[in-house]
């Protein structure tokens, strides 16, 4: 099999000058919560978008991915505006036009950009934030930008919220430039500062799968942008400046400011936080039956109170908890992508069976089945 660097001398009749590479994450529990100043506990996961990039003598970018074969984007640095080029190449676009974008005057110059992702897409595992890492990643070295890990999680959250149009939190950038192998990443989405706390399931004769609906429900879409907006309102409505600042008993009893719709979706919000907090302390307990707990309760709040679920989600979820999994629940956005259920191992093949025996009785796609234990996060290839 050819060699993305092979791939790309293919296309471009060049040599690339750096190849980096960024993982997809899940999130073990804290959904919905990194706009809203949360902390949150995501992996990076195996798999991977691996990008080969080299410099060209004129302005113009030229960018391919191997999952669009026949699509080449081509454009030029002084043509960057935000929402334009086509959908699949604004992710990397726009991590040029936030690069461009830096107070410091870079000496970009045009690209030739091959992209391979192995995250599979729009399946809730972050396939977006995999492709922008590993553009920022490999640009960071190409040009001697000398970015941290945190300006370049910041830029990348830049690139799609701005560029691409969607108002995505800072966790999948963050967790995808800063996963460690073994460990979830606390991540406090105020500052980014992170805590490796140790998910040494295997150890334990548990796995986590992850269960790839493959229902798909585009995340550029008002959905997101209204959950966002209800969070927002609630801080106004209750004079805070983040729904980070209440506790849930402080929350409880002034929730009566707030009209029935922002009540329960900033209630998911601030329990939210709360279980991720329990998460930890049971994680480092190693009490993973609290740990199911507290996933079943993460769904439950997504599903009915942030009304962000979808009924594959729900079944796979519920299927799994009937299956014996110690907890499960929707990850990612919602509407459509992964859920996670954490299982003992020799219950893998069960579980496995029901959900899709379950997705063909209603009609649904049939299910794609992945597990994946805490991988590292970006880094250069060559
Ligand atoms: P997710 O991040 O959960 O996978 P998103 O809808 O946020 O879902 O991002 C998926 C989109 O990102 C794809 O529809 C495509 O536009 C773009 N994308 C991601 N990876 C690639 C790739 N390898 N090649 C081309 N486009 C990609
Ligand atoms: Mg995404």
């Amino acid at each position: 099999m050819e060699t993305l660097a092979q791939q790309f001398s293919s296309y471009f009749s060049i040599a690339p000058d750096v190849i980096a590479q960024a993982p997809g994450r899940v999130n073990l529990i804290g959904e919905h919560i990194d706009y809203s100043d949360g902390y949150v506990l995501p992996f990076a996961i195996k798999d991977v978008t691996m990008v080969a990039i080299s410099r060209r003598d004129d302005r113009e970018i030229h960018i391919r991915s191997i999952q669009r074969p026949g699509d080449l984007n081509l454009t030029s640095l002084d043509e960057l505006s935000p929402q334009t080029g086509q959908i699949w190449a604004r992710y990397p676009l726009g991590v040029i036009w936030a690069i461009a974008g830096l107070d410091d005057q870079h000496h970009l110059t045009g690209l030739n950009i091959l992209i391979d992702g192995k995250v599979p897409l729009g399946a809730g595992l972050s396939s977006s934030a995999a492709l922008e890492c590993s553009i920022a990643t490999a640009l960071n070295e190409l040009f001697d930008l000398n970015l941290s890990l945190t300006e370049l999680a910041w830029l990348t959250q830049r690139a799609e919220n701005d560029y691409v149009g969607m108002p995505c939190g800072i966790m999948d950038q963050s967790i995808s430039l800063m996963g460690k192998a073994g460990s979830a990443l606390l991540l406090d989405t105020r500052d980014l500062s992170t805590e490796a706390i140790p998910f040494e399931i295997a150890s334990a004769g548990l796995e986590l799968l992850i269960i790839d609906t493959q229902a798909h429900h585009a995340l550029v879409d008002g959905g997101y942008a209204e959950r966002r907006a209800s969070c927002e309102k609630a801080v106004a409505d209750l004079g805070i400046t983040s729904l980070r600042d209440i506790s849930v008993d402080d929350f409880y009893a002034q929730g009566t400011l707030l009209d029935q719709t922002t009540f329960i979706r900033a209630r998911h919000a601030v329990t939210e936080m709360q279980r991720v907090l329990d998460a930890v302390a049971v994680l480092k307990a190693r009490d993973f039956i609290s740990l199911g707990k507290l996933l079943n309760q993460s769904h439950a709040s997504l599903r009915d109170d942030y009304t962000v679920s979808c009924p594959e989600l729900d079944l796979a979820v519920s299927v799994s908890q009937s299956q014996g999994a110690l907890g499960a629940r929707m990850v990612g956005g919602g509407f459509g992508g992964s859920a996670i259920a954490l299982i003992k191992v020799e219950s893998a093949p069960k579980i496995r069976e029901a959900i899709t025996t379950a997705f063909a009785k209603h009609g649904f796609t049939s299910p794609r089945f992945f597990n994946s234990l805490p991988s590292d996060g970006a880094k250069i290839l060559h």
